[in-house]
């Protein structure tokens, strides 16, 4: 796999030193997501205030895209609203998508951006997706647990 080498330092750098990792207690919702074709697995807290990401936290092993690629996630989507943290989703998704076409939008992704040339080879792209629908699931989760509480703003 080749990918851009300015790219493969961003994505070592968040492999080495992930951010917001480690679980704390009493989140909004928990997530398990596993990708059995390489064997990453992440557990994935969700913090919201109505619907703002406060916070989020994670545990996770495997491959080095799948772990930088949810660190990255994580300092994408805190402080974000959930709907704007969706579209951030499904840009990213696309760029996975994109089978190596896109560069990938740096306003939107920021780091992001480093996974634009895992998008040509399929069996990575679940790697660097695993974060994003652990996410993706537990904040739909967590806003279900609100609107049964009440929906708390
Ligand atoms: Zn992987």
């Amino acid at each position: 796999m080749e990918l851009d080498s300015l790219y493969q330092e961003v994505i070592l750098e968040h492999y080495k030193k992930p951010s917001h990792k480690g679980l704390t207690p009493n989140p909004t919702a928990q997530v398990h997501h596993v990708n059995p074709s390489c064997g990453d697995e992440v557990t994935l807290n969700i913090f919201l205030d109505g619907e703002n990401v406060r916070d989020i936290n994670w545990e996770g092993v495997g491959c080095s895209i799948s772990q930088a690629s949810t660190s990255i996630m994580t300092e994408l989507m805190i402080g974000k609203n959930v709907t704007d943290a969706f579209a951030v989703v499904e840009n990213f998704t696309g760029l996975m998508q994109s089978k190596g076409t896109q560069s990938g939008d740096e306003e939107i992704l920021e780091d992001a951006v480093a996974f634009a040339g895992v998008s040509k080879f399929p069996a990575r792209i679940k790697c660097a997706l695993l974060g994003w629908m652990a996410f993706k699931d537990a904040a739909a989760q967590g806003l279900t647990v609100n609107t049964m509480s009440g929906g708390e703003k």
